[in-house]
């Protein structure tokens, strides 16, 4: 097996992966902010760390994958500034804020599973290590890298500065920093700008709250991923994951947090995806661009001029390499459904083709290029070029225009059951018959007559409809807005 190259932010160039202890790699990655349902963006991110999960696990390693669960403890602004999330959605919706939870955790992992990512090994959440991180930020204060105000304890980035670099991660300087982060309210607590809380003392209205030395409160957002990767990975672990938006402050915090607490650096290799863009921005909650799965999967938003399948969007997704930036767009997605579909058509066109008693073309150099691209910091885009070097050989020796042997044959069958099953994690889908663009239309007939019947309050002949797409696994659901449709998977 030839050398797998990845790059790491920290030391901000490709390296040679050599993990601590093979063939074990322990991998982090941060997961979803369960208060409301995770955007198209949201999924990319995840959807990257489950190709390069799904890669090392093809490459033989024995991967323990964890992905948390913030479900405590993340305020509207990085820098312990604002709103609790999930009280302010859970007062909106007058809910517990556990229920927020719930509707969110299951909506995410109903959206993993429609995008075809696999399981983490381990998916923590924040509420369910309270002692952990407790017991961290005691250990923090014990080595005088943190200190108390009033019920909250702040990590103290000037004293880590000493002897540390805080902007290692981010490659900025400490001056450049405080330069750029602006005077908070509530800032007259902390002693420097940058420092930021491990634990906030609860105030009388705040719902979500535990017992600790301190005081009633809750954890800070960055000590959950420090204390329970610490847990489940040890001191010192192979990858930490998340969207290059975590930088500069979760992951330096992180960092810092964990080399206080641990005096030793606790990841090897740092992995950050780019962003997913609408327009040229950033696609995000707050900025209220983001795209549903759910819409675009049914092409119910405005931007949207139809719907396409999920793994047409992951194909999409697929085709960009995890460190660029991947700006959306109906032309892009229309190109990446002509391709999947060339490409599906191509892979079960295998079975028909009839073998002969050698290959015009070498099976093992397209199969080696298949892996140097994989092998090149999970280049999947390169990876995906090659795969259709493979479709025009598939539809040569189909015309009779190239030939191939019966071992080439199984070899290929299986080069394709690899790359494109196992480690892009795409998958056949089953369609109505016809285009997705046909679906979409036939769809939205079935729907409008189903809104005309119901208007006449037939609600008898308005949910046999339902039920009976439901036997051929079309979902409808109806919401505020009328009534939206998706494939069950
Ligand atoms: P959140 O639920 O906001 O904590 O985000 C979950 C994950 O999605 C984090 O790793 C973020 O870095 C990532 N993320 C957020 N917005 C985007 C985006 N537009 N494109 C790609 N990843 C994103
Ligand atoms: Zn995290």
């Amino acid at each position: 097996m030839e050398p797998l190259f990845l790059y790491n932010t920290l030391s901000r160039q490709k390296e040679k992966f050599d993990p601590i202890q093979p063939p074990f790699v322990g991998m982090y990655v941060c997961g979803p902010t369960v208060y409301s349902d995770v955007h198209l963006g949201n999924c990319r991110t995840f959807i990257s760390f489950d190709l390069i999960y799904r890669y090392l696990m093809h490459a033989g390693y024995k991967v323990r994958y964890v992905r948390n669960i913030t479900d405590a403890g993340h305020l509207e602004g990085d820098r312990d500034e604002g709103e609790d999330k999930f009280a302010k959605k859970a007062k909106l919706e007058q809910v517990e804020p556990m229920e927020i939870v719930q509707k969110y955790s299951l909506g995410f992992h109903e959206v993993m599973g429609l995008f075809n990512t696999l399981a983490p090994s381990i998916e923590p959440t924040a509420t369910g290590h309270i002692s952990e991180q407790i017991e961290m930020t005691k250990k923090i204060i014990a080595q005088d890298f943190a200190y108390e105000v009033n019920g909250t304890i702040y990590f103290d980035v000037q004293k880590y500065c000493e002897k540390n670099n805080y902007g290692a991660l981010s490659n900025r300087n400490l001056d450049d920093l405080l330069t750029n982060t602006r005077e908070l309210s509530g800032q007259g607590d902390k002693k420097g700008r940058l420092d930021f809380a491990l634990w906030i003392k609860a105030k009388p209205e705040h719902l979500m709250r535990w017992p600790s030395p301190w005081g009633w409160g809750f954890p800070g957002w960055h000590i959950e991923c420090s204390a329970m990767s610490m847990k489940y990975l040890g001191e010192r672990f192979d990858i930490h994951g998340g969207g290059m938006d975590l930088i500069a402050t979760h992951h330096s915090n992180e960092l810092a947090q964990s080399v206080a607490c641990n005096h030793t650096e606790p990841v090897k290799y740092w992995m950050h995806t780019n962003m997913l863009t609408v327009n040229g921005a950033r696609m995000s909650k707050t900025a209220g661009n983001g795209f549903l799965p759910h819409e675009l999967f049914t092409g119910k938003h405005p931007l949207l001029e139809r719907g396409y399948s999920p793994m047409v969007v992951k194909f999409f997704m697929m085709q960009t390499h995890y460190r660029s930036t991947l700006d959306f767009s109906n032309e892009a997605l229309s190109a990446s459904e002509k391709g999947f579909t060339r490409l599906m058509s191509a892979v079960k066109l295998m079975d028909n083709l009839k073998s002969s008693d050698t290959s015009s073309f070498s099976l093992e150099e397209l199969k080696k290029k298949c892996y140097q691209a994989m092998n090149d910091d999970f280049n999947s885009p390169v990876l995906i070029a090659h795969l259709f070097d493979g479709v025009r050989l598939i539809n040569s020796i189909n015309d009779g225009t190239a030939t191939i042997s019966a071992s080439d044959l199984q070899e290929l069958k299986k080069l394709y059951q690899a790359f494109l099953y196992d480690v892009l994690g795409l998958k056949e889908e089953k369609s109505l018959g016809g285009s997705n663009e046909l679906a979409a239309d036939l769809m939205n007939l079935v729907l409008n007559i189903r809104k005309e019947i119901r208007s006449k309050k037939d609600f008898t002949t308005s949910d046999l409809i339902r039920d009976e797409l439901k036997k051929i696994n079309i979902v409808i659901k109806d919401t505020k807005d009328g009534a939206v449709w998706e494939h069950s998977v």
